[in-house]
């Protein structure tokens, strides 16, 4: 067989060639876009000729800090196309964090959204590798920055050169993307993305048994593209000639559900407090959300009360799916088998809310103390993965020995897996809550509490305990005008959980805090907890 690599700019021209008059349309700070991938192909290429011009080498990094928009992807094609690795920066890391990712990557070029000048500007004196700045805007003249040199997007891709020819050498293992893990502790640790790995994770987004992401489709990734590429879906939108819907800055659930009704979304992805927020809004508005036929949902646990509103109330399909940044991020999808499809409705969803079975190509395991757990839904192990897009080291970083070791990635998260081989996240290592020599989950419990009618968001957190070690503790946030009492949460969790899993405080707040990208902050709130008492 012939031994052609599996890089990228094959997929824009896949595009360019067979869908040059399908859209992307863009949400940026002053106007929506609408650009067809011919328009999207020559600009990409004007980008990357402009990018060599600015002296931008082989294997060099060209940072972004940028929401989703038409801009933005121009970069994740661009970069690769001329051999560079396009670094996608986490804006809200802290600044020194921020500092860290962008010297510790060497980034020598930084694309910046207009809106968040600000946030380089204020840690531009400690960037020792950065020689360019390019600001991402639709006005014409150049905003006020004490960024140098400063260049506009759009007055670079004037003078580029639209047919700019993509490398035809490129090795289908060099790197062509990058992201930093957004550190819940310790310095965020780097992660390269090779064109092989991005190229085969988005064939599997394209199968129809994992989430089956077509030309057909209207494809709108929530999921920020400073993170974990967008799940992909730039790459395999693209790849495969879908409509795509970049949101933009700043946006609202009420804004999502309008681009759903008016661009007919058929698909989207984000993380759960996105959908929480979505739910909101369109159980008080009147939407029409009767395009979407999947809503993709991962990064922390999808509460499976939340997926049967979507299916039963709104009739939207609703997909739970696993992965972090070192696995590009697919890892695992969930799905009926054909069998699974006949079970009674309660067990189906119980299925539905596992994090599903590994897509093709990724192996895991589950591993204890004891050796490789059992496949019955009951013992807990960690969650060991390995496969083609899943990472095999950090980025120049002495880490790497902890997390992979014997040819596997130890993800630091505990599982179940069941005789379907359906995975269930029991927690992350580090939030499992330790009570008298047992484990409790306090994903199980956050999840069933969000299953309360009065509940907005709740997320469960160890405190440390003089006799029992840790005690799971509740915070939870209502839904407007409701109410509960912290008798009435235990009792409704006392249903499904023995009576030493139920936590001895529930504290009701406004809202919880949440991370970079979203999910809820549970070390912060435990620090809190703890401080408080
Ligand atoms: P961070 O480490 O900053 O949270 P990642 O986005 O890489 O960044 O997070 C990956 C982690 O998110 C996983 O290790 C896992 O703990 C959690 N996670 C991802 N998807 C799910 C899911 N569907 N259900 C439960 N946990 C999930």
């Amino acid at each position: 067989m012939m031994n052609t690599p599996l890089t990228i700019p094959p997929m824009l021209e896949r595009a360019e060639r067979y869908f040059p008059t399908k859209q992307v349309i863009s949400r940026t700070l002053d106007k929506t876009h609408r650009l067809t991938y011919k328009d999207i192909g020559k600009r990409t290429r004007a980008l990357a000729s402009v990018l060599t011009e600015l002296g931008l080498k082989r294997g060099e990094r060209v940072g972004t800090v940028a929401w989703n928009h038409h801009r933005h992807l121009e970069a994740y094609f661009a970069a690769p196309g001329v051999g560079a690795v396009l670094h996608m920066i986490n804006m809200r890391l802290s600044a020194d964090h921020l500092v860290y990712v962008i010297n510790h990557a060497e980034d020598r070029i930084l694309l910046i959204d207009e809106d968040l000048l600000p946030v380089i500007e204020a840690v531009q004196d400690k960037l020792t590798t950065v020689h360019t700045f390019i600001v991402l805007t639709d006005k014409e003249q150049l905003p006020e920055s004490t960024l140098r040199p400063l260049y506009s997007y759009e007055s670079l891709l004037e003078k580029g050169n639209p047919q700019f020819p993509f490398l035809e050498d490129l090795d289908e293992h060099e790197p062509a993307a990058m992201c930093y893990t957004s550190a819940t502790t310790g310095k965020p640790k780097g992660v390269l993305y090779s064109h092989r790995g991005i190229t085969l994770h988005s064939l599997v987004q394209g199968m129809v048994d994992t989430t089956a992401l077509s030309e057909n489709d209207v494809c709108m990734p929530v999921v920020p593209m400073f993170h974990v590429n967008a799940w992909g879906l730039p790459f395999s939108a693209t790849f495969y000639g879908a409509t795509q819907v970049l949101p933009g800055p700043q946006f609202t659930p009420q804004l999502l559900a309008e681009l759903i009704e008016n661009e007919r979304v058929t698909f989207t992805g984000g993380v759960p407090t996105i959908w929480l927020g979505l739910l909101q809004v369109v159980q008080k508005g009147n939407y029409d959300l009767s395009s979407l036929r999947a809503v993709i949902c991962g990064g922390s646990a999808a509460p499976k009360s939340m997926i049967e509103t979507f299916e039963k109330k709104l009739k939207v399909p609703f997909f739970h799916a696993y992965g972090m940044t070192e696995t590009s991020p697919i890892v695992s999808y969930s799905r009926l088998k054909s069998h699974q499809q006949n079970w009674d409705e309660a067990d189906r969803f119980n299925v539905r809310a596992t994090q599903g079975m590994a897509v093709p190509l990724i192996d895991l395991k589950g591993v204890n103390e004891n050796g490789e757990i059992a496949w019955d839904g009951k013992e807990m192990g960690e969650l060991l993965i390995r496969g083609p897009w899943i990472a095999d080291q950090y980025h120049e970083d002495d880490r790497s020995d902890q997390a992979f070791r014997d040819g596997w990635l130890h993800t630091g998260d505990v599982v179940t897996i069941d005789e379907e081989g359906s995975i269930k996240i029991v927690d992350r290592t580090k939030d499992l809550i330790k009570s008298g020599g047992e484990w409790i989950s306090s994903v199980d419990l956050e999840n069933a509490i969000m299953g309360h009618e009065a509940v907005l968001e709740a997320a469960v957190v160890a405190v440390p305990h003089e006799k029992w070690q840790e005690r799971p503790v509740a915070c939870v946030v209502l839904k407007e005008g409701q109410n509960a009492t912290k008798e009435e949460i235990n009792d409704y969790l006392a249903q499904q959980f023995a009576k030493w899993w139920l936590p001895d405080d529930v504290i009701f707040m406004d809202q919880l805090p949440r991370t970079s990208v979203g999910k809820f902050l549970k070390r912060a709130l435990r620090d809190e907890i703890v401080k408080a008492r």
